[in-house]
């Protein structure tokens, strides 16, 4: 599937300059001989389009290395403050933004808690006050931003411009794309979190052809389908939502879906803090799940097993229509994995088919809660600041 641009135009225009830039961001240090070597370009053209490169402020030479004798090799690599991304991950009860170079080093982050009592174009706009600060602190203006990327738990319109429905947040329809770039001037992207986060682990820690699902559980359960390397979006742009599959249809939990025990409303963490109210007639507040004071609460441990024998039904059903070579467990559901580790392993164990079973890895994230906003700012560098063919 073709992407579809979100800005007017990549930030190098050339496409030969582009690769060769690509090439400078991955390998780099590289000296000019190397890139040469890897592309095929002969060194005229190679020294040509660098020049360009460095006259504009892309690339930066650096001399690294002892030579026998005669000149210190130059080498060359990316100038990280070209340009900056912003990430934005707009989770159920907080929000966090991060200001990023073009290493994908964090240069500033941000986070503030949502308000229930206000609206999302309310949200929006502590958001775009936040980022203005951080350009501010910076001393950037807009023309130095590529792109800012908004990753949002639920169903996004197949342009990426719009949330249509996220209904742990209550909110529809929210035209991001429209509201956001009228106020920043700043090409703006909207992408589901577990997309983003899949994009994010991939990328940073695993090979580049890999099969993997990535499964996010918080409030609710989202999944990113990477097949082949590449994020699969399906037709409506929102494959991937296995927190729909049914897994007890005698449940008595009801899905905002409409429909009866789906995958999420029996393996997420908004189910532990409906049990433990129901076992208990306390709260729980999600802080507290990550308190080791908890394993002394019985209630709770028979909780956790429950939503990690739930969570491994899920995951077998995934694997055995899929079969993936990976699957990443992701999201707020992290802070109690050694809780929940031996029941999901031995839950996906009896219900996977052996033949599955056998070809596949479960970890849990490496990047942890900052899968998605990497992921993002991945996505808004790959397609804003290089030319796509
Ligand atoms: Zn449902």
């Amino acid at each position: 599937m073709k992407n579809i641009k979100i800005g007017n135009s990549s930030f190098i225009k050339n496409l030969n300059q582009s690769s060769i830039f690509r090439l400078i961001n991955d390998y780099g240090p590289i000296s000019r001989k190397e890139l040469s070597e890897k592309t095929g370009y002969s060194a005229g053209t190679i020294s040509n389009h660098v020049k360009t490169l460095i006259k504009e402020g892309f690339v930066i030479e650096k001399e690294k290395g002892i030579s026998s004798g005669g000149r210190r090799p130059v080498f060359l690599t990316i100038n990280p403050n070209k340009g900056y991304i912003f990430g934005v991950n707009i989770e159920v009860k907080k929000v966090k933004i991060i200001m990023f170079n073009l290493k994908l080093k964090v240069e500033r982050k941000q986070k503030f808690t949502l308000d229930k009592q206000k609206g999302p174009y309310e949200a929006l706009d502590d958001i775009i006050d936040l980022i203005k600060n951080m350009m501010k602190e910076k001393n950037v203006t807009n023309k130095d931003i590529i792109g800012i990327g908004f990753a949002v738990p639920g169903l996004v319109t197949k342009d990426r411009s719009v949330l249509k429905f996220a209904p742990n947040l209550a909110w529809n329809d929210v035209t991001i794309r429209k509201y956001v770039s009228s106020k920043l001037k700043i090409p703006i992207l909207v992408e589901n979190e577990a997309n983003a986060a899949a994009l994010g682990e991939k990328d940073f820690n695993y090979e580049n052809k890999v099969d993997m699902v990535y499964v996010s559980i918080n409030e609710g359960i989202g999944c990113g389908l990477i097949v082949n390397g590449k994020l699969h979006r399906g037709e409506s742009g929102n494959a991937g939502e296995f927190g729909h599959i049914i897994i007890d249809s005698e449940s008595d939990r009801v899905c905002h879906c409409g429909n009866i025990g789906c995958w999420e409303t029996l393996a997420s963490t908004n189910y532990i803090y409906d049990m433990y109210r129901k076992t208990t007639n306390k709260n729980i507040n999600p802080s507290e799940l990550i308190q080791d004071k908890l394993i002394d609460d019985k209630d709770i441990l028979n909780i956790f097993s429950d939503v990690g024998e739930n969570i491994g039904i899920g995951l077998a059903n995934i694997i055995n229509s899929l079969s993936p070579k990976l699957m990443i467990i992701g999201g707020n559901i992290l802070k109690i994995k050694k809780y929940i580790d031996s029941s999901i392993q031995k839950s996906v164990r009896e219900k996977t088919l052996s033949l599955n079973y056998d070809k596949v890895e479960i970890k849990y994230s490496k990047l942890g809660e900052l899968a998605t906003v990497y992921g993002i700012a991945k996505i808004i560098f790959d397609e804003n600041m290089l030319v796509n063919q």
